[in-house]
């Protein structure tokens, strides 16, 4: 042999990837057979079976979460003149769809101890101005919402949660999707379920589900099933300056087996975050994703961070480390307030939200979904490890 064999080069290990199985794949084949590709049986069934898993008296699919949180909001009667309180911790879309809305996003810190917003804050924010709070369930950690929703109610605001991490999730025994005026989910691909895009927004306010329906169906009168089906009538009428917003029976038709998957996908995802725990609980220079004890996690996300002063690398530099040995990281998020948009369009810049910031100067997430087996789980926590101990202040490696 001319050259020592390399260790076998392993497949890279993405960050996230859906899992779709052959009951998804004859059910979107069903649906396109049988003529009722949007607005149809589908999307019936998945809002039915979406109600029961939440427990939330109404439940409307649409074609993104974003699309459900400015419905939220535009139903919610939010709109130009008011403020709206998120935060800085999140995607783009919980403050772009306040900005659709005509109103102003105002960001209020975060928490060291769950990532999610931090209610404190919250009430030292609110003004004359303020109609309504949007709180993101940062990772699949439900936020306080006992706490939230009782400030919510002493200052007469609306809430309406991002809830695109956190099908699944429970908050004091109760799921996500019942705890306030409107919780939105996500079904973009790397989300606990998928149905290539859509959304899901759920509420026990049968007044806002209709307004929801209504808008994202251009605001006419009837939807499809009532025009269109045996029985239905052509007649309609436009009764507001609506959204093509619906989600489609293609889509739907994912979700349905999704949904009923939830369960073992959750279970998988909790235990490779314990394998993730157990396997970094002897490695002082990281920092594990902070759990509260009152709630049920979805484990959308596993977060480390390590400790800026315990290793001689930077963020950039370990996910560089990484994806050198063959596996996909992210980071969820860079604040709100340090993308020149928001910073010029709402006067905003670093040092605003310490906490925020702190959090993300050293947070990567691992990738953490149901087809990681247990090889593929150690393959991570090894080459974390490994970084770690290699670049490690003096005492280590
Ligand atoms: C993914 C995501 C969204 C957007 O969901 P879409 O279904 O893609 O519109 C909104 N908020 C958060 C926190 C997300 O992670």
């Amino acid at each position: 042999m001319s050259k020592p064999t390399p260790a076998a080069v392993e497949p890279f290990l993405p960050f996230a990837l859906p899992e779709i199985g052959q009951e998804e794949i004859d059910e979107v084949v069903d649906t396109l057979r049988s003529g009722w590709l949007t607005g149809g049986p589908k999307v019936q069934a998945f809002e039915a079976a979406f109600r029961e898993v939440t427990g939330a008296t109404h439940a409307v699919a649409l074609s993104s979460c974003t699309a459900g949180m400015h419905l939220a909001l535009l139903a919610a009667g939010i709109g130009p003149g008011d403020e709206v309180i998120t935060t800085p911790l999140t995607f783009a879309a919980t403050v772009n769809v306040i900005l659709h809305a005509g109103a102003t996003p105002v960001l209020a810190d975060v928490r060291e101890d769950d990532y999610n917003i931090d209610i404190a804050e919250i009430e030292r924010l609110i003004t004359p101005r303020t109609k309504a709070v949007m709180p993101m369930h940062y990772g699949g950690q439900p936020c306080r919402m006992d706490e939230l929703q009782s400030l919510a109610d002493k200052h007469g605001l609306r809430v309406v949660e991002d809830a695109a991490h956190a099908i699944g999730a429970r908050y004091r025994g109760r799921p996500i999707g019942t705890l306030s005026d409107a919780s939105v989910f996500s079904f973009y691909p790397i989300k606990p379920i998928t149905t290539g895009q859509g959304g899901m927004l759920t509420t026990n306010d049968a007044e806002l589900a209709d307004q929801v329906r209504l808008l994202s169906l251009h605001g006419l009168s009837k939807n499809a099933w009532n025009r269109y089906s045996k029985g239905g009538s052509a007649e309609y009428q436009v009764l507001a300056p609506g959204f093509n917003y619906a989600m489609t029976d293609i889509q739907a038709a994912l979700g349905i087996h999704q949904l009923r998957k939830l369960d073992a996908f959750q279970a998988r995802r909790t235990e490779i975050a314990g394998q993730y725990d157990a396997l970094f609980a002897d490695v002082p220079e990281l920092i594990r994703p902070p759990v509260r004890e009152e709630i049920v996690h979805a484990w959308h996300l596993y977060p480390i961070r390590f400790h800026l002063d315990r290793v001689t690398i930077s963020r950039a530099q370990f996910i560089d480390e990484l994806r050198e040995r063959g596996i996909g990281t992210s980071v969820h998020f860079i604040p709100i307030h340090l993308h020149p948009y928001y910073r010029d369009a709402l006067s905003l810049g670093p040092g605003d939200f310490p906490v925020a910031e702190k959090v993300y100067e050293n947070l990567i997430s691992l990738p953490i979904y149901p087809r990681m087996d247990d090889d593929a789980v150690e393959r991570v926590a090894t080459a974390v490890r490994e970084i770690v101990t290699a670049h490690g202040r003096a005492g280590r490696g």
